[in-house]
């Protein structure tokens, strides 16, 4: 259907029902081998979307059709993939939007994500969300953090000779020893402006980054950000990336951790991964960032193209080993999350890597599709193949049951019951 006779038929329904379901379909998909996202595999059945929800998921042919019939032929139908932890807008945010959003958001839909978690975007990227619900652009459903920070800032601590650039994942304070002074507080009423401006503007979660200082305030700061946080409908998520910090974090109460702890050995510490555990708080991996990348000089690099400090190499092993002890802890949720900007494809084969180094195909799949619904808080309306959830599907070349690396041959993608990408043969 081409753009002009889309709003042809828009015209002729009445205008409430064509905003309402925004290009939402009803289809059928048959001879497909489903995996359902919560670790169940159907080895030959059909799937039936009805208004951009899915009505039936069962072996064999459907028992009643509905829309345009998709045949599988026997390729892997699963559930839209979620990136938990990206950065979407890149650049200048208003050069982003009026140039670049409408490709770079079809390119998530290309590499199967139907759901994306902006964690701290600027406003633009809310404006784009209010452009792909009005039709106007095609993307992924999109959901945005606002950052509030949980301590007033330090001088700043004189730069390693080697830490070139600035990455704070990579110049994280919370590789040093817990020395120094205490970060100054941020009185209570300048953190409600900044809650209310960040509800005012139609942001969905406060972000907060955890980097303790001794004696600080950064717990105390973190438990009033999440209860002013719950009373406006916005969960906290929370970047740690040390043991430390990840204890820090998780007394504060936050809805989210945003990181794999990388710094430290959890294995070492039964004590602070009992705690972790226990606090069922929902985490995303990220392990991707701290496993060095190589260029043509075959120097290991950092996710920024910059020289990857030796003295942080340690963190490329401890995130995935921290990552299989809370998984076998019993860490309630364990989704797919990159924290970069880069093509959705390529951040896909980067984190991968770090994924399949520790978690088994089905593992990865659960990871990339449930656990990361949950993730962002909509593990009730997405994530998993079964009737009454969101129809967000995407079909696959290959078998992800046997090489994870076949989840980047989509050659479908389906957002609320309407085809968004297809392959051409
Ligand atoms: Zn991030």
């Amino acid at each position: 259907m081409t753009r002009k006779t889309q709003i042809l038929r828009c015209l002729a329904a009445s205008l409430l029902v064509c905003t309402g379901t925004a290009g939402a379909q009803s289809l059928t998909i048959t001879n497909a081998r489903i995996l359902d996202g919560t670790g169940k595999v159907i080895e030959r059945g059909s799937l039936v979307v009805r208004d951009g929800k899915i009505v039936s998921v069962a072996p064999g042919a459907p028992k009643s059709a509905a829309g345009r019939t998709i045949d599988a032929g026997g390729k892997t139908v699963m559930p839209g993939y979620v990136d938990a932890h990206r950065h979407v807008v890149k650049g200048n945010p208003n050069e982003w939007l009026e140039k670049s959003a409408k490709g770079e958001l079809q390119e998530f839909l290309d590499a199967g994500f139907t759901t994306v978690l902006g964690a701290i975007d600027p406003p633009q990227l809310i404006e784009a969300r209010k452009r792909i619900e009005a039709g106007q652009l095609q993307g992924p459903r999109l959901y945005i953090a606002s950052m509030i920070p949980l301590a007033g800032a330090l001088p700043p601590a004189p730069r390693k000779p080697d830490a070139i650039g600035f990455d704070p994942a990579r110049t994280d304070p919370a590789r040093a020893p817990l020395t120094g002074p205490a970060a100054p507080a941020i009185p209570h009423e300048q953190l409600i402006k900044l809650i209310d401006a960040a509800k005012a503007g139609g942001y969905d979660y406060l972000k907060t980054i955890m980097n303790a200082t001794p004696g600080g305030p950064e717990i105390a700061t973190l438990k009033f950000i999440v209860e002013e946080g719950k009373k406006r409908g916005m969960p906290t998520i929370t970047h740690a990336v040390s043991i430390r910090d990840t204890l820090a974090a998780v007394e504060g109460g936050p809805a989210l951790l945003v990181h794999t702890p990388h710094i430290g050995d959890l294995g070492a510490d039964p004590v602070a991964l009992k705690k972790i555990v226990d606090a069922r708080i929902p985490m995303t991996s990220t392990l991707s960032v701290f496993i060095p990348h190589f260029g043509p000089e075959n120097k290991p690099l950092f996710r920024d193209r910059l020289a990857f400090p030796l003295d942080t190499l340690s963190s490329a092993g401890q995130g995935p080993v921290n990552a299989r002890q809370l998984w076998d802890a019993g860490q309630v949720t364990y989704g797919f999350g990159t924290d970069t900007q880069w093509a959705p494809k390529e951040t896909l084969v980067d984190e991968l890597r770090g994924l399949a180094l520790v978690f088994s195909p089905q593992e990865i799949v659960r990871i990339l599709t449930q656990d990361a619904a949950k993730a962002t808080m909509h593990g009730q309306e997405f994530g998993t193949l079964e009737a009454g959830k969101l129809a967000d599907i995407v079909i696959v070349k290959g078998d992800p049951l046997q090489n994870p690396y076949d989840l980047v041959n989509v050659v479908t993608t389906i957002k609320g019951g309407k085809v968004v990408f297809e392959k051409r043969p």
